[in-house]
């Protein structure tokens, strides 16, 4: 209409228009940039403060608060400082955009004004003219919020698909199968060197785990324990030597069929913030609630739960009830019995618990491992005297290996740190 009513108004707006599109893509381009440093440091913020928060005790027991929350106000800092520029870039925009689409409005009717007066046009032209030009003008308005948004979800998105395009270090070989079950396990001269660091953390492992055996690993503490157990879970792969489950090298099974057949009793035992029962059946979440409660009561679990409110259906963390150290024991230990696989991997809690609770969860440790093939890493000499085959490390190698009587008459480190362990109760290996 404007085109064939006025053509001058018309060319007008064929300039103005592109002018403004163009000054609302340049500033999504400009602010993009502190757009994504705030983001950046944001996200950096709020992962220190998850850390902070689950490492509190240890913060006030060190007294670096002060620390903490000089870092946390670096962080803020950044992120309000490219907020402050990314809006500072998006009002000058906005400004600029809005000087030159007014100027265009008034522009238009000035023009269309000096026309009516002229008698070209009657008032019904001016009125439809002024309408289409504010409707033209305010169409970029949502258009530039829309550009807004889409930066702003280009940022973020962006970050996400790099997060979940990370690929893990170990993947499957293509040609991997599925293990059936564990009939043994084998290192067989497995050496291992940490990727960042420049020596090895463990030379010359030789174990064979089979036949309901069970494998303890002794040793003060930096010796390769955990490097062992962490080889054993494919979270690395050995620089040298080979890893053999039922004669076969472990890469060629997949992962995920591994630890299907294998539990792990850590230290650290992770619940989530759900019901007692949803914590104890995470392995196989259709299983009755019978063999929930009978799992529970070989763990000495049982009595516990039932006299909690809910029963097995309280909340446990955050938004429910605390365990103490020795409850939360008894429901990994419950939640490896519910899982009944061939293998368990089972880290030793170091932190002393009172002496009934610590009876009570190694009588349900004595029944979890009952038949089962086990590798223990153990921090009490006292729970490994019935154990096969006791492996003592020092340094990354073995340097004794045998049961409990043998190593106490050859008399050498494991004997030592066994008399110590008697005399002073707890030795933190
Ligand atoms: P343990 O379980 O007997 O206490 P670890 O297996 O944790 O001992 O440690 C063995 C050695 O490997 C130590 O020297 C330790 O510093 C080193 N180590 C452990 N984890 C890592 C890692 N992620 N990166 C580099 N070195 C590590």
């Amino acid at each position: 209409v404007l085109y064939f009513m006025l053509p001058l108004a018309g060319i007008g707006f064929t300039i103005v228009i592109p002018i403004l599109v163009a000054l609302t893509l340049k500033k999504t381009q400009i602010t993009n940039k502190p757009r994504r440093r705030a983001n950046k440091n944001w996200e950096k913020q709020a992962g220190y403060l998850a850390e902070n928060v689950s490492n509190l005790s240890t913060i006030k027991a060190m007294s670096t608060e002060k620390n903490s929350t000089r870092i946390y106000s670096n962080y803020q800092n950044l992120i309000l400082k490219n907020r402050l520029l990314q809006f500072k870039y998006e009002t000058l925009y906005d400004l600029l955009r809005d000087i030159i689409g007014d100027m265009a409005i008034v522009a238009s009717i000035a023009y269309v004004a000096i026309m009516a007066i002229k008698g070209k046009l009657n008032a019904g032209d001016v009125f439809l003219i002024a309408f289409y030009a504010r409707d033209l003008i305010n169409s970029i308005q949502p258009f530039s919020r829309f550009m807004n948004k889409v930066a702003e979800t280009e940022v973020t998105t962006g970050r996400l698909v790099k997060m979940l395009e990370t690929k893990p270090t170990i993947v499957d070989m293509p040609d991997s199968v599925v293990l059936d079950g564990i009939k043994s396990i084998e290192f067989k001269n497995v050496y291992f060197q940490y990727p960042d660091s420049t020596k090895g953390a463990v030379s010359n492992i030789n174990f064979k785990i089979s036949n309901g055996k069970s494998i303890a690993l002794v040793g003060p503490s930096g010796t390769g324990k955990s490097t062992i157990t962490k080889l054993l879970l494919r979270f690395y792969e050995p620089t040298s030597g080979q890893i053999l489950i039922n004669d076969q090298d472990i890469s060629s099974y997949t992962q995920y069929s591994i630890r299907q057949h294998l539990a792990i009793v850590m230290q650290d035992v992770a619940l989530f913030n759900a019901t007692i029962k949803e914590n104890l059946a995470i392995a196989n979440a259709d299983v009755d609630d019978s063999v929930i409660q009978k799992a529970s009561q070989m763990a000495h679990a049982d009595e516990f739960i039932a006299n909690l409110d809910k029963g097995y259906d309280t909340l446990v963390g955050e938004r429910g009830i605390k365990l103490s150290g020795g409850q939360k024991q008894r429901i990994a230990i419950a939640r490896a019995i519910l899982k009944n696989p061939e293998l368990i991997i089972l880290d030793e809690a170091t932190s002393a618990l009172d002496s009934q609770s610590e009876k009570l969860v190694q009588d349900a440790l004595k029944k979890l491992l009952a038949d089962k093939m086990s590798l223990i890493i153990a921090h009490r000499l006292s729970t490994v005297r019935h154990v096969d085959e006791i492996i003592v490390l020092q340094n990354g190698r073995i340097i004794e290996r045998g049961n409990h009587s043998y190593l106490i008459n050859k008399k050498g480190l494991y004997e030592q740190l066994f008399s110590l362990q008697s005399k002073t109760g707890m030795v933190d290996l």
